[in-house]
């Protein structure tokens, strides 16, 4: 007997592993790695393997959102920071690690506890009753996808995750830029950010900046498939965004581009009082509830990084454009989680299952390493009777943890990385330049942790 079974032994399922195993709590750990099966993208058995780049990114807890990320884990003694800091190799600012030595000491810490039995078996069905925690990530098996299909509604849970960027709304040109609704006929266009209601942001170009930037997008260098991506098929209307730039001069100014209904309050006159539709327009909806992050639409694309923050600064407005997060065509499996899980990662049609790691939809080893802690921690407290705390909206997990279970927009929820547009932004009088604003983010984010550290120990 047990008091929780989790599925799957990647990034979140050993770190839930590990924080309930340590508490004293009976776990049974699932892995399908060791009985002859593998996802596509997996190459050993080892637990937690990192399947792709040997880096945990940056380790600044000062200045980057993933560092910070770094410091809170450390400081609810992760063992996955725990194992990155033992498997440690020189990468300037950035934690890489020797992914051997990372997934070696992960299996021998967590073998080490006498309450937790791992097991290599394959799990093909979500459990009715018992707690249970399912991260079996962005490859999940496909018996147990289907079923997990079936309990969320979803027809398919894999499909290939066409992410558009994620553009910093203050980093977008608003003198050249505005904001309005396509044929928003009773609110006046706006320059100004944080209007109220879902209006979009609105990038002008002419007919020589159109052509030119489908040229750059037809050019430009693209990322090719993996094989066992090739038969996946795209997820609807998600077709890259230089596909349809090939398929002719006018597809994309009749498609994601298209001006119609929007009418440049640059270009006000005595013939057009309103304003005149440009040649083409790029829009910008707004991705979360803060208002901080604003995703381009249409914009899913294969090109490569560099090549994305080359071409889409040629958008007018977007010159100076900061990304949150870049663009890109993966398979993937996740849940709609801010309609699908409550606040506390569970299911809401069955609340004895939680969900962690990147099938939640957040994005990275390190996110996924840490929405496994969290599940991890709220399944002991509630093993133990205790009330859960949310971690503050102002921490790295706080933030996280928040997206994923309802501050994001369901409609158009996609995988995503830690990053200083999830937090609460810092009001000031007179704006504080980076990077000291990212100082005065993980001073915040530290301050606010000690408490909830204390109050959860
Ligand atoms: P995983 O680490 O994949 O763990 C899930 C585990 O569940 C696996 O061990 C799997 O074998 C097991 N499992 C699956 N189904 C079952 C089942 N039915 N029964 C039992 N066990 C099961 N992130 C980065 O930060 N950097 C990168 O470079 C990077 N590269 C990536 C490359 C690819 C090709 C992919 C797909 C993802 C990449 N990611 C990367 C994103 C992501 O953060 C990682 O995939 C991360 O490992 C997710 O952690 P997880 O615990 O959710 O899933």
């Amino acid at each position: 007997t047990y008091d929780v079974h989790i599925i799957g032994g990647g990034l979140a399922g050993t770190e839930a592993a590990w924080q309930l195993g340590k508490r004293g709590f009976k776990v049974r750990l699932s892995e399908m790695r060791g009985t002859g099966e593998r996802s596509p993208a997996h190459q050993g058995d080892g637990l937690a393997e990192l399947v792709c780049s040997n880096s945990l990114r940056s380790d600044d807890d000062t200045a980057n959102a993933v560092g910070l990320l770094h410091y809170e884990m450390r400081a609810l003694d992760s063992l996955i920071m725990r194992a990155a800091d033992k498997a440690r190799v020189p990468a300037g600012s950035a934690l890489a690690v020797d992914r051997d030595v990372f997934s070696d000491t992960i299996e021998a810490e967590l073998t080490a506890l006498p309450n937790l039995t791992l097991t290599r078996e394959r799990i093909d069905t979500l459990p009715d009753a018992g707690l249970t925690i399912v991260a079996t990530g962005p490859l999940t098996a496909a018996s147990l996808a289907e079923k997990i299909g079936a309990a969320t509604g979803a027809d398919s849970l894999a499909f290939f995750d066409a992410i558009a960027p994620i553009v910093y709304a203050e980093t977008v040109n608003m003198d050249i830029a505005w904001r309005a609704a396509r044929w928003d006929k009773g609110a006046e266009a706006s320059f100004a950010l944080g209007s109220d209601g879902k209006d979009y942001i609105n990038c002008p170009m002419n007919k020589a900046e159109y052509l030119a930037f489908r040229e750059e997008l037809l050019s430009g260098e693209k990322t090719v498939f993996k094989e066992w991506e090739a038969n996946t098929p795209y997820f609807d209307g998600c077709m890259p965004i230089e596909v349809m730039a090939e398929r002719g001069e006018d597809t994309l100014r009749f498609g994601p581009m298209k001006p119609v209904g929007l009418d440049d309050p640059r270009s006000v006159s005595e013939k057009f009082p309103k304003g005149r539709w440009p040649y083409a327009v790029v829009q910008l909806r707004q991705d979360n509830k803060l208002g901080t992050l604003f995703n381009m639409v249409g914009f899913q694309t294969k090109l490569k990084y560099a090549e994305q923050t080359r071409v889409f600064r040629m958008i007018p407005g977007l010159e100076n454009a900061e990304f949150a997060r870049l663009g890109g065509l993966h398979r993937n499996t996740f849940l709609n989680s801010p309609t699908l899980l409550d606040r506390q990662l569970r299911l809401k049609s069955s609340p004895h299952i939680r969900f962690a790691g990147q099938i939640t939809g957040c994005e990275g080893y390190v996110e996924s390493a840490s929405v496994g802690m969290l599940a991890g921690i709220m399944t002991a407290c509630e093993l133990a009777g205790r009330d859960w705390a949310e971690p503050p909206r102002t921490t790295a997990l706080g933030a996280l943890l928040a997206h994923i279970t309802g501050d994001a927009e369901a409609d158009t929820y996609q995988p995503m990385n830690i990053n200083f547009g999830l937090f609460p932004p810092i009001v000031t009088e007179k704006k504080i330049k980076k990077p000291a604003r990212k100082l005065v983010y993980t001073e915040r984010a530290k301050a606010d942790l000690a408490p909830w550290l204390a109050g959860i120990a």
